[in-house]
């Protein structure tokens, strides 16, 4: 039998599965809400169970999975299988995630950080499928970063390596999530975007909740203001990747996440940002462009990093 893996995409609202095959594709998924509230124990079980039940689903028993992948939010310790902070998710502070599900499972697991895997799910059979050096933006409420390079996933000396939201586009900026000031996520996130929206006015067409979406919308409507805040939101972005491209030189730029529904005249603006502004060689040699794995990049990204870890015996 071809071997079976399963790709486990933690988020703080939705816990997302596949079984994978060795070749990245999705045989089967689930969703169901973390239930995070419940704290680590909680989730912890819904995932121990949740693998169990999509096996069950695909007429296979655990055991016949060859290796499970998990992408969790925050700084993840990849060597320990431990995740050592995840904001917006109840008590999770150094929880031993591999340890428990090797326990519960009897198989092997294989932490990274989500955005990491996102990138390797990209790299692997998405976007980048063809390139050996690339990085990852997911643009949602907050920036997160993943980076291939020569086809192996890079995570620093101590797996903090690849925060590109945390990158600075502004002295003395905006106050950042992190605690910083102007780092690109405090301008080009989703929340970032309503927030420098509400600073110049309370009400988007008389509503006084909006989203980063509804801005995006009301721009392509004719509302000045969302008009600018979406191009200024393309200069920041495209400012950050210049600064990246500069350090990386990749390949490929792949972007990801809720601002893909804001289509190509968006990403087009983003890419004369860095025509621009980056050197020529570096931005010639560059493509930057949408995901096409979408959603399914965690669960993909983290099936094939437990693959990876499975063929080679070395971390993807
Ligand atoms: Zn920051």
């Amino acid at each position: 039998m071809p071997k079976r893996y399963v790709g486990i995409d933690l988020g703080g609202t939705n816990l997302k599965l596949g079984l994978v095959g060795a070749d990245g594709r999705v045989l089967m998924s689930h969703s169901s809400p973390t239930e995070a509230a419940g704290g680590p124990q909680h989730v912890l079980d819904r995932m121990a169970k949740a693998t169990v039940e999509l096996c069950e689903k695909a007429g296979l028993g655990v055991s016949d999975i060859a290796a499970i992948g998990v992408g969790s939010p925050g700084p993840v310790d990849t060597k320990r299988g431990v995740v050592v902070f995840a904001p917006n998710m109840t008590g999770w502070r150094n929880i031993p995630v591999s340890g428990v599900l090797k326990k519960k499972l009897r198989r092997p697991v294989r932490l990274e950080n989500d955005a990491n895997i996102a990138a390797y799910g990209e790299f692997r059979c998405g976007a980048a499928r063809n390139v050996r050096d690339m990085f990852l933006l997911t643009l949602g409420t907050g920036i997160g970063g993943g980076i291939v390079l020569d086809g192996r996933l890079f995570r620093g000396v101590s797996d903090t390596g690849a925060e590109l939201g945390h990158v600075i586009v502004q002295n003395g900026g905006r106050v950042c999530g992190c605690g910083n000031r102007g780092c690109l996520e405090a301008y080009a996130s989703a929340t970032g975007v309503v927030a420098r929206f509400r600073a110049e006015s309370a009400r988007l067409g008389g509503k006084a909740e909006f989203t980063c979406e509804d801005i995006f919308v009301a721009a392509d409507g004719g509302n000045q203001i969302a008009a600018r805040i979406v191009e200024e939101t393309a200069e920041y972005l495209g400012i950050g990747i210049t600064s990246l491209l500069h350090v990386l030189n990749p390949s490929m730029v792949v972007l990801t996440g809720g601002m893909m529904g804001a289509g190509k005249p968006f990403l087009d603006h983003i890419r004369r940002v860095v025509k621009e502004r980056a050197f020529e060689g570096a931005s010639a040699a560059c493509e930057i462009c949408w995901s096409t794995l979408g959603g399914d990049a965690g669960i993909i990204g983290a099936a094939l990093a437990a693959e990876a870890l499975d063929r080679t015996g070395k971390p993807a």
